[in-house]
């Protein structure tokens, strides 16, 4: 009796510390430590204060609410008239306000696209990982690939590194052997 009552309470324990932090970007961020990536949160610098930072892999990580940052979600406008919805295959827009809510959508679409603009003229690369996709369902496929993303950027930049080094033609022998000479410091050293 006494171990089914500590088994159910460390069940109760377990699910209230799985059930507080399930907000998606708590979800990321759990998976990328757990996997020895370290990283900044909501860098004050960096346009759009990206909620995930790795300078190690100079990568962004937004992770998006479907509805406000509008997943999938098409709008189209004739001149100056109200955005229409002509799709949005992960979100309801309530019809009540509906004209408010395309608006706001709207906005914040824009405002994505600036700031992922904006990061990649400075050299960074963004992922952006929704909502949706971190679904019980789809979590772990979700967290996998992007770890793989990570990893394979990662050595494609010391592949670059490497391919950079190589293309400078390494000094000959000779010229070497001339410049450890000239060496200053060595002269003096060798003569003491
Ligand atoms: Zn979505």
């Amino acid at each position: 009796m006494a171990d089914n009552h500590s088994a159910q309470q460390r069940h109760t324990n377990m699910a209230a510390i799985h059930s507080k932090d399930t907000k998606p970007e708590l979800v990321v961020r759990r998976f990328l430590w757990s996997r020895g990536f370290r990283y900044r949160l909501n860098h004050p610098r960096l346009p759009g204060r990206p909620d995930i930072v790795l300078r190690k892999y100079k990568t962004c990580i937004f992770v998006n609410g479907c509805f406000w940052h509008g997943h999938k979600v098409h709008l189209s406008q004739d001149g100056e008239q109200m955005p229409t919805v002509e799709y949005s295959a992960c979100c309801k827009i309530p019809k009540t306000n509906r004209d408010f809510w395309t608006k706001k959508i709207q906005r914040n679409q824009a405002r994505d696209r600036e700031v992922l603009h904006k990061l990649a003229f400075m050299g960074w690369r963004t992922i952006t990982i929704w909502e949706c996709e971190l679904t019980p369902a789809r979590r772990e496929s979700t967290l996998e690939s992007l770890a793989y993303t990570l990893n394979k950027m990662f050595l494609q930049d010391i592949s670059t590194t490497h391919y950079d080094m190589t293309e400078e033609a390494p000094p000959t022998a000779a010229e070497a052997a001339a410049s450890y000479h000239a060496d200053p410091h060595r002269t003096e050293h060798s003569a003491e």
